[in-house]
């Protein structure tokens, strides 16, 4: 069975790159019958927030990603790791190293002094005296001095490294917490994890935890490094390019289909399709067409994906996607105006503020207002009054049809905005006034009246 799990270090926002990683780890396992786990590497206790691991929490739950069990704490288990350090030490695959700080920074100013690269000088591995005193030690595991190290990895292919680029790394700290690299070995192994995807900011640790593996005795999993997501400059990603945290795409109108769409495509294809349901992705996703190459972050995709799924949505579901952004719309209103709003909102924030923008009290492009405050346009406004008086408000374009018809020559149209929306653009104007309904429609037009007749009589 596949096992994958996604390891977040909750020490800041989740991003998208950690998500995406969550993504493949979650579409592999699942669309295999596999089980996805969901752990957390919290032991870097300065750096810590239970914000960053609340939020972490709270995008697996927006974006649907369900993980098999409970989630593990690091935290939690720091015995379990102490017991598998003593394990190295007894079998002395691991040692103590008393070399103390000042010593260790002496040492590597020696070695950049003659040229070369600062390393660990192995000095305590083969230790037999009385250790120096007031020196609480580091664990260090005992590399090889030679051979290669390989990586089969599925997206990179073989990667081999030479022993003697491994110097004898810290497992331990001084008060006895593990490393990253080792805690992640041990509860990988012990979680039954057979598949790691995860960044490839993380292949040089690879190498490492291939070496705990096989010390601990612990079969080695696949591993599959994906390439970075950078900016379209090919630079790597920066908040202004986009790398907001997840949960501010939420809070930014966009629909978690769409973020795990575009998610989804950098770094993985399928011919050269866009549109991925999940149900498509569980079925066809396969870490084979991973990408070996960097993807390009491209926010006019993302813009395209969400209009898309918001395109999909029934009017219910868009009236309950917009009441978390504090707008409450009656099902005849979304009936009347979400087709349009639909037509030309990207996200669900653009969606609330045109939807404001029409029924909140309009403000008069001073511009427009100015274009037209004569009284050709006083006339005007009178006569559709009068028309819209006689109409019943029952569909756009019946409306629109009945009031073209009456008034004439000119259309009005331009005016009739200013009056309604108090700009020149947006939705159609008879499916605005169909939305305000008579009344309003009546005063809004009345009230234009009023302004231009004070405008020309201050004037
Ligand atoms: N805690 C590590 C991180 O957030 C996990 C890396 C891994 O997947 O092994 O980068």
């Amino acid at each position: 069975m596949i096992i994958t799990r996604f390891a977040p270090s909750p020490t800041g926002n989740l991003h998208i790159g950690g998500l995406r990683t969550a993504l493949f780890n979650y579409l592999y396992a699942r669309s295999r019958g596999g089980k996805f786990l969901l752990r957390i590497e919290d032991t870097d206790f300065a750096r810590n927030s239970v914000d960053a691991k609340d939020g972490i929490l709270r995008a697996f739950d927006w974006l649907g990603l369900d993980y098999d069990g409970t989630i593990e704490y690091q935290s939690k288990r720091l015995e379990i790791y102490k017991q598998h350090i003593q394990k190295l030490l007894d079998s002395k695959a691991a040692y103590y190293c008393y070399m103390s700080k000042d010593e260790l920074e002496a040492l590597r100013e020696e070695q950049r002094a003659r040229g070369e690269t600062p390393r660990y000088n192995r000095k305590y591995r083969d230790f037999m005296g009385t250790p120096p005193a007031g020196i609480a030690p580091v664990v260090r595991l005992k590399a090889p001095l030679s051979g290669e190290i390989v990586i089969e990895d599925g997206i990179k292919g073989k990667v081999s490294i030479q022993a003697t680029e491994i110097d004898d790394f810290i497992i331990a700290r001084s008060d006895g917490t593990p490393i990253y690299n080792f805690s992640a070995v041990v509860d990988d192994a012990l979680m039954g994890v057979t598949d790691v995807i995860r960044g490839d900011d993380h292949l040089s640790n690879t190498p490492k935890q291939i070496l705990l593996y096989k010390a601990l005795g612990f079969p080695v999993p696949r591993f599959f490094h994906i390439p970075m997501i950078c900016n379209e400059a090919g630079k790597k990603l920066s908040k202004r390019d986009g790398a907001m945290g997840v949960m501010d795409y939420a809070q930014a109108g966009y629909l978690p289909e769409a973020l795990l769409n575009f998610l989804v495509r950098l770094g993985w294809s399928h011919g050269d399709e866009e549109i991925f349901s999940r149900q498509a992705l569980l079925q066809i996703f396969d870490v084979k067409d991973i990408n070996t190459a960097p993807s390009a972050y491209n926010a006019s995709k993302l813009l395209w994906l969400n209009h898309h799924y918001l395109n999909a949505q029934s009017n219910d579901s868009l009236r309950a996607l917009l009441e978390p952004f504090g707008v409450s719309i009656a099902p005849n209103i979304a009936a009347i105006l979400f087709p349009a709003l639909k037509e030309r909102c990207k996200t669900l924030v653009e969606m609330k503020e045109q939807y404001l923008e029409i029924m909140n009290p309009p403000v008069y492009d001073a511009k427009l207002f100015a274009k037209n405050a004569n009284q050709g346009a006083l006339d005007t406004l009178a006569q559709s009054l009068a028309i819209l008086q006689d109409l019943a408000f029952e569909d756009a374009q019946t409306l629109e049809e009945s009031f073209t018809r009456n008034i004439a020559p000119h259309k009005p149209f331009l005016l009739l905005r200013l009056a309604l929306l108090g700009k020149g653009g947006g939705v159609p104007i008879f499916v605005a006034m169909l939305a305000l309904g008579k009344d309003e429609s009546l005063r809004r037009i009345a009230a234009l009246q009023g302004a231009i007749a004070a405008h020309l009589g201050g004037g």
